[in-house]
């Protein structure tokens, strides 16, 4: 006969079935009561029923498997056996806890049941065993409450509504003219209980359950029902944790806080959660049970100021309790305990849940207290290479974000794009902005648009944070911000913005310009008013250089951390950056080199000219318009190689459709604009008209743009190129060692690139001849289409180097527009269509097999061909990894994100 399934796993009296490892299956309380037992600490005997009931209770209409309830009985009574008392029993009775406890810990989203197995008749063994009447009943007057809420369903559903329960003790707490339920008598007690109980029966038409089996039953149901209650469904959403998991439920001997000022309960931190400070942190309550601390009925004390004081043998046992848990697990660890007359009993621990902040300083000080080494540091679980970011951003003070909340300013949530936190006055046009901080260079404003263009980039350069209504991950609004660094928020789409009335209504209010909101760019919360913000000591000592390496402790441990991060990653961290200031940044955050310069960005500087490239109609006077470019361009590039002395330098060759320097649009806003092209060309006002008639696209992202552009009006190309390689030459004379790559857009044929290339290189070789000087450049293409990926080893053939422009390969690959999917995406991710949004972490099966073909191919062809990314991916630590495992060379992201990059790079390397 087949072994019977084991679903049961026991622990207790120093020995358990389970242990840390088994996780997966008995989930992190499980696991880790059972891991405590067998390192001898104190845990109430217990035993937890696996994941695996529950995915069973799900696949099998909520029954459970045949053999379970064989299996719960032996465990009771091994149980009982431990403890020397029986469940159930009017002499000697045991009560039980019941609690949820999935793989990944999801605080307070499941439900837990105390004191199960009491009725009168257990209730009065209690009471005698304990000699302590008003114990038995406080304990049954919380059990038949709890079980009325989670097991027979009678909490609010409402988060308005009062619980039913808490309405009756209110009542007979202020008829007895007392504050807390602990002044409560027997008598009062035993009316409350005949109250709750009258309660039960009309809302369920049921008496209240007393047989201790059913009770146990019914929580355990509750608790693995609780799995799927909307909470726990939108937190696992929010945290990427897969439905299939389920939760373990784990069935645990009691042992009691509320037995008398002798006892309490607590939950704890062996070091602190907000900022990393070393020593035991948490609260407690005398006289109580679990649920009160959390529920805040009562305010908890401060175990590392009061216990000492009040327990000095508990806090004794409980701090080696911490040092013991710390060293065994190696890290910081959230206990859950209660003192049982003077005792200290584990009831869960847990590694803690920390910010960025305390991320870095527990990992870097646990090496420095040699309990973990420095590979162990940089493991993702304990500084989620994400949360580095914390320490380079203005935030806003968690507590007065809470105040602001509490207070109805939560205004909007969009999607957030670029981290940090900004205040400032809104303001509608980036024109306005210009305007507003000439007249005051201090000025803090927040660009709220309904979308931003090219044209809105000077405003952004002001502003301190962007805030659009559409637009998703990788609109422009997003890409810029994150490379300037500003605190960005897109496709928040309950904002109505209007700019002839310019008014901004959003959640019943109507904002004006002037009006102060902040917002969070890790959250995409938009609020009303002034939040407070702190800034970043990080950044104050390598980029304002307002505090010197040795004033910040912050920066120490930042520094020694990523010391580390470079000895162990393999992937090289380049930046996206168009100008010599962006560099810079990323320099001083680790960057080996540029991966992309758009040289449009650089263009914006200088629209008269460009539009007036745009406009002409032959090839003359197009050459005309360029060749005024040609020196803003060579000085931008030279600014560029000289800021980065030697390291590698991607330069791409114009890309966006040309509409969007000069279209329809354009005309309508600046009245004037038609006049004055037509004068410094020469022409007509109707043929300014005309050609920009010409230039418009139904779908301009799959339009006349990239290598398309350079194909059709050669000229382009031939002056970007020449700008690159004279501005090359110049700084190389300066004494700076130079090396340019050219990089062709969107090429999907390897004709379009040999087209390009063939221009670049003869432009190379006419300006090497006329200075007299050589210089080594590459010339590659980005890999954005399909086709592309696809005929990776025809491009290689010709190509150097490739580099994953996947914002335009996912868009392409995908079919979604990455300007228009803001729209929906929200809906997809709440209705998990698709979990994470593409344009911010890699559509592993559909654009990743692309990359990994395209890398497969083109290596093929070109085995050192060297591989890139370059799309706003390319600063995502889930996108890093990735790239790691399918062996690129590099990712380029932006300057804010290169140190979080350059984390995930070591990560990844260090993942196996
Ligand atoms: C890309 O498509 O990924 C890319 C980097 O180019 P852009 O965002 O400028 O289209
Ligand atoms: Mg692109």
């Amino acid at each position: 006969m087949a072994k019977e399934h084991k679903y049961v796993y026991t622990f207790g009296a120093g020995k358990a079935e389970g242990d840390a490892s088994m996780r997966n299956l008995l989930g992190g309380k499980g696991a880790n009561l059972a891991e405590m037992c067998n390192i001898g600490l104190p845990v109430p005997a217990g035993f937890t029923l696996s994941t695996d009931v529950c995915t069973y209770y799900y696949a099998n209409d909520r029954t459970y498997p045949k053999e379970l309830k064989k299996q719960v009985d032996a465990a009771l009574e091994h149980v009982e056996k431990i403890m020397g008392a029986e469940f159930g029993s009017p002499k000697n009775p045991l009560l039980v806890s019941c609690r949820s406890g999935a793989r990944e810990s999801m605080p307070g989203m499941m439900d837990t049941v105390l004191n199960i197995g009491l009725n009168e008749k257990t209730l009065e063994a209690l009471a005698s065993q304990s000699q302590n009447e008003r114990f038995a009943w406080d304990s049954y007057r919380r059990f038949v409450q709890m079980y009325g809420d989670v097991v027979l369903d009678m909490k609010p559903k409402d988060k308005r509504d009062a619980d039913p329960f808490e309405k009756i003790l209110e009542e007979v707490k202020h008829k007895a003219k007392v504050q807390y339920d602990s002044e409560l008598s027997v008598d009062q007690l035993k009316d409350v209980v005949v109250q709750f109980k009258k309660m039960v029966k009309e809302h369920t038409g049921k008496d209240f359950p007393t047989e201790p089996m059913e009770q146990v039953w019914g929580a355990i149901g509750a608790v693995f029902g609780s799995w799927m209650n909307d909470r726990a469904v939108v937190y696992r959403r929010q945290y990427n944790i897969p439905h299939e998991w389920g939760t373990a439920t784990n069935v645990q001997a009691m042992v009691f806080g509320n037995l008398g000022n002798d006892c309490a309960t607590g939950v704890g931190l062996t070091r602190d959660g907000a900022l990393g400070l070393p020593g035991f942190n948490g609260d407690y309550l005398v006289n109580a049970q679990g649920e009160d601390v959390v529920a805040g009925i009562r305010t908890p004390k401060r175990i590392e100021i009061e216990l000492p004081k009040e327990m000095p043998e508990a806090f004794k046992q409980l701090d080696n309790i911490g040092k013991t848990l710390e060293r065994h697990y190696k890290d910081v660890q959230d206990i859950e305990f209660t003192i049982q007359r003077g005792k200290v009993w584990m009831l869960q621990t847990r590694n803690a849940k920390r910010t960025g902040f305390a991320a870095v300083r527990i990992a870097v000080d646990l090496v420095n207290e040699g309990m973990i080494t420095e590979q162990e540091a940089l493991q993702k679980r304990r500084i989620p290479a994400d949360d580095l970011n914390q320490l380079l951003q203005p935030i806003f003070d968690p507590k007065a974000k809470k105040a602001s909340q509490a207070q109805g300013k939560l205004l909007a949530k969009g999607i957030a794009a670029g981290p940090g936190a900004a205040t400032g006055q809104i303001c509608f046009h980036a024109s306005d902005a210009e305007a507003l901080h000439e007249k005051d260079p201090k000025v803090d404003l927040i660009l709220v648009r309904r979308e931003t263009s090219p044209e809105d980039l000077r405003g952004m350069r002001i502003a301190k944070g962007i805030l659009t209504a559409f637009g998703g991950a990788s609109s422009h609004a997003a890409l810029v911000s994150r490379q300037m660094g500003k605190v960005c928020i897109v496709g928040c789409g309950t904002l109505d913005i209007d700019y002839h009335k310019e008014t901004l209504v959003v959640s019943g209010k109507t904002l004006k310009p002037g009006d102060w909101i902040s917002i969070d760019g890790f959250s995409g919360e938009v609020y009303e008013g002034k939040v407070p913000t702190k800034p970043s000591e990080v950044v104050e000592v390598l980029l304002t250089k307002t505090k010197k390496p040795e004033e910040s402790e912050t920066f120490q441990r930042y520094a020694q951390l990523m010391t580390w991060v470079d000895k162990h990653r393999k992937l090289r961290v380049r930046t996206n950056a168009d100008q010599p200031d962006q560099a810079a940044t990323a320099l001083s955050f680790g960057a080996e080199g540029i991966g992309l310069c758009r040289t449009e960005h650089m263009f914006f500087e200088h629209l008269d000219e460009i539009r007036e490239m745009i406009v002409a109609d032959t090839r003359e006077s197009r050459e005309k318009a360029l060749a005024k470019l040609l020196p803003f361009q060579r000085d931008d590039f030279a600014g560029l190689f000289r800021e980065m002395k030697g390291r590698p330098v991607t330069i791409r060759l114009l890309d966006p459709p040309l509409h969007e320097f000069l279209s329809e649009h354009h005309l309508q806003e600046q009245p004037d604009l038609a006049q004055k092209l037509a004068k410094s060309l020469g022409v007509s006002k109707e043929t300014i008209a005309r050609r920009v008639e010409e230039l418009k696209e139904m779908n301009p992202m799959l339009g006349h743009r990239g290598c398309r552009l350079g194909i059709v009006y050669p000229e382009i190309t031939a002056m970007q190129a020449r700008a690159i390689f004279e501005a090359a030459c110049l700084v190389k004379k300066e004494g700076v060692e130079v090396h340019p790559e050219v990089m062709i857009p969107l090429a999907g044929f390897l004709s379009e690139y040999k087209n390009q290339e063939a221009i670049v290189r003869a432009q190379a070789d006419a300006v090497f001849k006329e200075k007299g000087t050589r210089i080594d450049y590459l010339v590659g293409t980005m890999i954005e289409v399909p086709r592309a990926a696809i005929v990776a080893d025809q491009i290689a053939q010709a190509a150097e180097f490739f580099s994953f422009g996947t914002n335009d390969l996912t868009q392409t690959t995908l079919g979604m527009s990455r300007d228009d999917y803001g729209g929906f995406i929200g809906y997809y991710q709440e209705h998990d269509i698709i979990g994470s949004d593409p344009f911010q972490t890699i559509d592993k099966d559909g654009v990743g097999a692309l990359m990994k073909i395209g890398v497969e191919r083109g290596r093929k062809s070109r085995e050192n061909l060297k591989i890139g990314i370059c799309g706003e991916h390319g600063g995502d630590p889930a996108t890093v990894y990735f790239c790691h495992e399918i062996g690129l060379d590099y990712v380029s992201c932006s300057p804010f994100r290169v140190a979080i990059a350059r984390l995930a790079a070591a990560q990844a390397a260090l993942a196996k």
